[in-house]
């Protein structure tokens, strides 16, 4: 028997003429059309030498036939490597040699500039995939035969590395395997109730778990429907609306949602479920949500290396402020930070984490993966929250200062070591300050060195080419110091609680 999920999505449809996928702008596939086309890709890799393992690193802009490569490259047992469209050349050349792929997929646009670079690092082959489904991956397959006998794989073996920053140091790449992609899909379509009557409205980047993984998959193992918009975009979320049944949003998506007059009962009736996650849904937000539409939206929590972790219940209570239960299967405790010691019921400490949906470890950092895991196999969030008596998980905050803007996850310290190393900077701090839109505003408070004088327009000036537009300060404050502890630690939370209102 074959653990390739791949073969695990194929068995589980049971129409290959529904249209598994289509975009706003009406290109669609059927089922049976993302077999053929998935066959062709896997085929092309194949014919490049790929073997299992091999990675192919994508940074490609959202479309169908980027979800299919991901088919393709499951099918070949090669390991999906998507990368955020957002990263600048240098970024790339990081992950590129990190991960070292055999393949890398790019947009035509940016192949002069990547694919020197790609070779120069010993990537085999260089290809190239557009939006509208244009380019060399297309050019190259279109001959390839539709029928690919999906590898035989293990459980064990890796089906995709996402990479996520870190708080010290670079990105650290997530090994994902077969079992923890079939394990959390399978939960999720049975807790969200999926069918083949769905219709997912998609308004997610794909380079990343939720829009990926909880999107993609719960889609293809219920056999429903996605329909893909390029980005979120009201005026499209508004059109599209009706013809769905659940729609997968970051809180942002919900707050920008309830300033438009037309969303009320009767433009929401119809729909069978909201899902939100990736970043804290304010109670507010949920509330102000069900007051406008009488629906109550599903918080779930999750991270890139465990899958999804909690959700609010389908029929039973979703309480506001609280991302839900551990999923079945997925076993949840709250330990002090310090000690490893388990706590009891509504206690803040660390959230852990236990079960089939947890990553196999960081790529090529086996002592960083021991220390993120406890010896009893739990792995150590890095968030902090409580479970109350009846069960459900509260997150309070993170312990890593991780600053989640608009649903990217930005890591101060890359920020900071770019914002040091201008001259004039003596030293800075990046926090995320309550930011209405954004949830949280990347601000950095920066000391200049005594004689120096830089304006907040050139620090963001000098940012600009070396890190992705989200990652940009909103604000640059310049202060004399930086508040810091005895032991030589800046008091992020004071940093914080200073500039609170900065942006409201
Ligand atoms: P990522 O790996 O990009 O998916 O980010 C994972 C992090 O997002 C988690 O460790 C949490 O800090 C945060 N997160 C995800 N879902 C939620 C949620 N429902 N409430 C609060 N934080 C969340």
């Amino acid at each position: 028997m074959s653990h390739n999920f791949f073969s695990l999505i194929r068995s589980s449809v049971t129409d290959d003429d529904k249209i598994f996928i289509r975009t706003t702008e009406g290109r669609s596939y059927t089922y049976r059309q993302a077999w053929d086309l998935s066959a062709r890709y896997a085929a092309l890799l194949s014919a490049k030498g790929l073997v299992i393992g091999d990675r192919v690193a994508v940074q490609v802009e959202k479309s169908p036939e980027a979800i299919i490569l991901y088919l393709a490259c499951l099918r070949a047992g090669a390991v999906y490597l998507p990368l955020n469209t957002a990263y600048t050349l240098a970024e790339l050349e990081y992950f590129i040699g990190d991960a070292k792929p055999h393949v890398v997929v790019c947009s035509p646009e940016r192949f002069s500039d990547i694919e020197p670079m790609a070779s120069s690092l010993g990537v085999f082959s260089t290809l190239t995939l557009g939006a509208a489904n244009q380019g060399t991956l297309v050019d190259e397959s279109t001959f390839l035969p539709t029928e690919y006998e999906t590898v035989v794989v293990e459980p064990t073996d890796l089906a995709a590395i996402l990479y996520t920053s870190g708080t010290t140091g670079r990105s650290k790449g997530a090994m994902l395997t077969h079992a923890n992609l079939s394990s959390n899909a399978r939960t999720l379509v049975e807790y969200w109730r999926f069918t083949d009557s769905d219709v997912l409205l998609h308004a997610l980047p794909i380079f990343h778990t939720h829009g990926l993984f909880v999107a993609s998959n719960v889609t293809l193992l219920a056999s429903a429907t996605m329909v893909f918009l390029p980005k979120f975009d009201i005026g499209l979320i508004r059109r599209e609306l009706p013809q769905a049944t659940v729609m997968m949003g970051v809180p942002t998506f919900y707050t920008r949602l309830l300033k438009e007059d037309w969303l009320n009962h009767g433009s929401t009736d119809h729909m069978r479920l909201f899902i939100s996650g990736s970043a804290p849904l304010l109670a507010e937000t949920h509330r102000a949500w069900t007051e406008r539409t009488g629906h109550h939206i599903l918080e779930r929590y999750g991270m890139t290396e465990t899958n999804m972790i909690t959700s609010n219940p389908y029929d039973g209570e979703r309480i506001p402020g609280s991302a839900g239960m551990p999923l079945p299967g997925v076993s949840v405790r709250i330990s002090d930070p310090d000690t490893g010691a388990q706590l009891p019921a509504n206690t803040p400490g660390m959230i852990e984490v236990k079960g089939p949906n947890v990553f196999k470890g960081y790529w090529r950092m086996p002592e960083k993966t021991q220390s993120e895991f406890r010896t009893d196999g739990y792995f150590i969030t890095g968030d902090i929250g409580y479970i109350d008596a009846s069960g459900y998980v509260f997150i309070s905050g993170r312990s890593k200062d991780l600053v989640i803007t608009g649903g990217y996850n930005v890591y101060p310290k890359e920020i900071e070591t770019e914002i040091d190393s201008i001259e004039g900077v003596e030293e800075s701090a990046v926090v995320g300050l309550p930011h209405a839109d954004f949830g949280e505003a990347v601000t950095a408070i920066v000391v200049l060195q005594e004689g120096a004088s830089l304006t907040e327009a050139e620090v963001i000036a000098r940012l600009d080419p070396l890190l992705a537009k989200y990652k940009l300060p909103k604000r640059v404050l310049f202060e004399a110091a930086l508040p810091r502890n005895t032991m030589g630690k800046v008091l992020k939370a004071e940093i914080r609680k200073q500039h609170d209102g900065l942006y409201k």
